[in-house]
């Protein structure tokens, strides 16, 4: 039997519909066993004095690319970066990884690969491509959260897209166990680039993916979600265009069993203000002008958009054709700075909770809003919610330590994933994390720095403490 240890703070919020105040939380073998109203630094083996203590945040969107494209990231710089953020459960995609997460097999070699590598909990969603209906179930049953599908070109080559009747076929096999399906919404409407204008500016590319895009998609999802109600629950990843909002306010109002999640850059970046060559801003759908991302938040503070998520997407500089290689790496027909050829996503892994909350506190977003809409109902959304996402008795004892006051300029010492490349850098925020605490385990703390500890790295246990979602 473990010691039971203690976390107290004057300022606690249990969930989305408490309210901050002062308690103590006493926990055993991972879990938490008990909560006085009350702040006990006494007994303490963490006091947070003032700091803001509150459920560690699920992040149900990372691509880990391990194995198969561990030059882009790994899950060790990924689950360091998450835990330096107060995030305690990243959720992998199943593609940019090799082989794709789309067979039990594949689902396998994952989870090898990720032991002893695992500093926050994870879990991982499988995929549906053309042609692996029948290892749906078998997944599910191995623990893959639910699926992911494109209904356009995903950018690599082992996750293809499906059409309406291999999405039919994909549907009936997940009824069974009433298994989550994740759509990729963008579809081709025959927009092209025009050649004509300068790939090296933001505009070029975005006038190629515009919002008609997704709101053809959404409407296929809705109709398919309505085809397999209320069996087959049907998820919106990265809405970026809010011309997609009444068809979906629509659905939801309908009774579909439809959830939204948009992602901290369509929250917090403005398509005027991306700078040119800039690619580390390009990410698919695209982030879009200020008047989007107002309606976007509209509909996160309205709860429309259930959930928000990091869509981590990094890749190599060079694959990013960015001025940060100097050339170097970069094909010889290659244009630096290139938006429409560059790869496309941004990382952003364990940097959402300032982003979220600078930007949101302005628009009247509530602290508990932030545990809504980061913890609760990403761990919901991720089959974890009877675990996860709030602090309960009976739950994972996973907390972040946080001033949300305190003043954080993103700098690139803070940047823990594997290539550094990121629109954030040298962003100011509002809120810093202090501590990260997984299943009762501080796994991250800023005061220790020392480099000859024996339990602290640069701020990490030397260890790592998370496992494996099944
Ligand atoms: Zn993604």
């Amino acid at each position: 039997m473990s010691q039971e240890t203690v976390f107290t703070s004057q300022r606690v919020l249990l969930n989305s519909e408490s309210e901050v105040g002062p308690a103590t939380i006493f926990v055993k073998d991972g879990k938490v066993v008990r909560i006085e109203n009350e702040y006990r630094p006494s007994e303490a083996t963490l006091d947070a004095g003032s700091k803001l203590l509150m459920p560690g945040i699920v992040d149900g969107h990372v691509h880990i690319n391990q194995p198969g494209r561990t030059q882009w990231e790994g899950v060790v710089t990924a689950s360091h970066a998450a835990a330096a953020g107060g995030v305690t459960t990243i959720i992998d995609m199943p593609l940019n990884c090799i082989p794709s997460t789309v067979t039990v097999d594949a689902y396998q070699q994952k989870r090898e690969s990720f032991k002893d590598g695992m500093w926050v909990d994870v879990g991982t969603w499988g995929g549906v491509v053309p042609g692996n209906a029948l290892d749906l179930v078998p997944m599910l049953e191995a623990g893959a959260r639910g699926f992911k599908c494109f209904l356009c070109d995903s950018g690599v080559d082992e996750f293809p897209p499906v059409n309406e009747e291999q999405l039919r076929l994909a549907m009936s096999e997940l009824k069974k166990k009433n298994g989550k399906l994740l759509f990729h919404a963008e579809m081709d409407t025959g927009a092209t680039v025009d050649t004509t204008q300068d790939p090296t500016n933001y505009n070029t590319f975005l006038n190629s993916r515009p919002a008609n895009m997704e709101v053809k998609a959404i409407d296929l999802v809705i109709k398919m979600c309505r085809e397999f109600a209320p069996h087959v629950p049907c998820h919106i990843v990265h809405l970026s265009a809010a011309d997609a909002l009444p068809a979906i306010r629509a659905a939801k109002k309908e009774g579909l069993p439809l959830t939204v999640e948009t992602c901290f850059h369509y929250l917090t970046i403005n398509s005027e203000d991306v700078p040119a060559r800039s690619t580390e801003y390009k990410c698919c759908p695209p982030i879009r002008n200020e008047a989007n991302r107002n309606l976007l938040w509209e509909a996160v503070l309205d709860g429309t958009i259930d959930i928000v998520v990091s869509d981590h997407s990094p890749c190599t500089p060079d694959l990013k054709l960015h001025s940060c290689c100097g050339g170097k790496g970069l094909a010889s027909d290659a244009v630096e700075g290139d938006f429409v050829k560059a790869w496309g996503g941004i990382a952003s892994v364990g940097i959402g909770l300032p982003l979220l909350w600078s930007e949101g506190q302005k628009r009247g977003l509530r602290l508990q809003d932030v545990v809504r809409l980061i913890c609760e109902q990403t761990a919901v959304h991720s089959g974890i919610g009877n675990s996860k996402g709030k602090i309960a008795v009976g739950h994972d004892a996973d907390f972040v330590v946080w001033a949300p006051e305190e003043i954080n300029r993103i700098t690139i010492d803070k940047l823990h994933f594997r290539n550094k490349l990121t629109p954030y850098k040298e962003r100011q925020c509002l809120g810093l994390v202090h501590q990260t605490v997984v299943r009762g385990t501080v796994v991250y703390d800023a005061s220790q720095k020392s480099g000859d500890s024996q339990q602290w790295e640069n701020g990490f246990s030397k260890l790592p403490h998370g496992k494996w979602i099944e």
